[in-house]
């Protein structure tokens, strides 16, 4: 579904990412783990458009999409929800629902999403006309997920979705990532730690300074040592 090869990435003489090459295939959980600065988020956003790359290429379903306008990826369905969750704190639930959808002129389907995001997050039904930013952190980033199902993802790709919240509530915000996993969606998560790789997904990289240190799937992957040294670099 994705073929990322050569990808190297930065801003100004800075080089983010260099030379990495990673591949997600349709239906796929594959994680990219690493430590702080590695590069993790600069690779997501080059494939959400937001940064350009140097050199390297993007294929998405067969098509070369690098360098192209994160509009146009949003259409194709690549769709990031970005470190930090970005959504609109001052207004309500619905409105960030509906606004996600804008783009959108299946009405009918929608509200079909509409309503299967409430299911799937029954807080956001119930504070549906409240605002946003009142939200906990779990919450917010239930959000976030909804309004990037509101957007009609083929790829979701997630920077962090762990990101300053308690372990019960992380378990949670992976159980719904599984759930839309096993309707079909595949998705591409960045984390900074191993913690929930082995849980969810199917393959995962090790990125350390900007490059792909280590890859494989989770059963290989499930030496600590080895992934130990990778993820440090001894
Ligand atoms: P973290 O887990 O801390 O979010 P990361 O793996 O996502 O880290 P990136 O955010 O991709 O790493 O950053 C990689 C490198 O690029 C770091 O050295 C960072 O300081 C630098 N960097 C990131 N964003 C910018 C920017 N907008 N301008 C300049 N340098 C940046």
């Amino acid at each position: 579904m994705l073929e990322i090869s050569g990808l190297t990435a930065g801003y100004g003489r800075l080089t983010a990412l260099r030379e990495a090459s990673l591949s997600v295939a349709e239906g796929e959980v594959v994680f990219v783990v690493g430590p702080n600065g590695a590069g993790k988020s600069t690779l997501l956003k080059s494939l959400a458009g937001l940064v350009k790359p140097v050199s390297g290429e993007v294929r998405f379903r067969g098509s070369q999409v690098t360098r192209q306008q994160p509009e146009q990826l949003c259409r194709q369905g690549l769709i990031l929800i970005p470190e930090g969750r970005h959504i609109f704190g001052s207004l309500t639930v619905q409105e960030n629902l509906t606004l996600a959808a804008t783009t959108r002129r299946d009405r009918k389907a929608v509200q079909e999403d509409l309503d299967f995001v409430q299911t799937l997050f029954p807080i956001l039904r119930a504070r549906y006309k409240g605002v946003a930013g009142h939200l906990s952190g779990g919450e917010q980033q239930q959000l976030a997920i909804a309004r990037a199902i509101l957007q009609k993802p083929s790829l979701l790709m997630i920077d962090e979705p762990s990101l300053g919240l308690a372990p019960l509530v992380i378990d949670q915000v992976y159980e719904s990532l599984r759930e839309l996993n096993n309707r079909g969606l595949t998705l591409l998560i960045v984390e900074q730690s191993t913690g929930w790789m082995m849980n969810i997904a199917s393959r995962a990289y090790i990125l350390r300074g900007g490059q792909v240190v280590l890859e494989g799937s989770t059963d290989e992957l499930s030496d600590p040592e080895r992934l130990e040294a990778a993820y440090f670099g001894h």
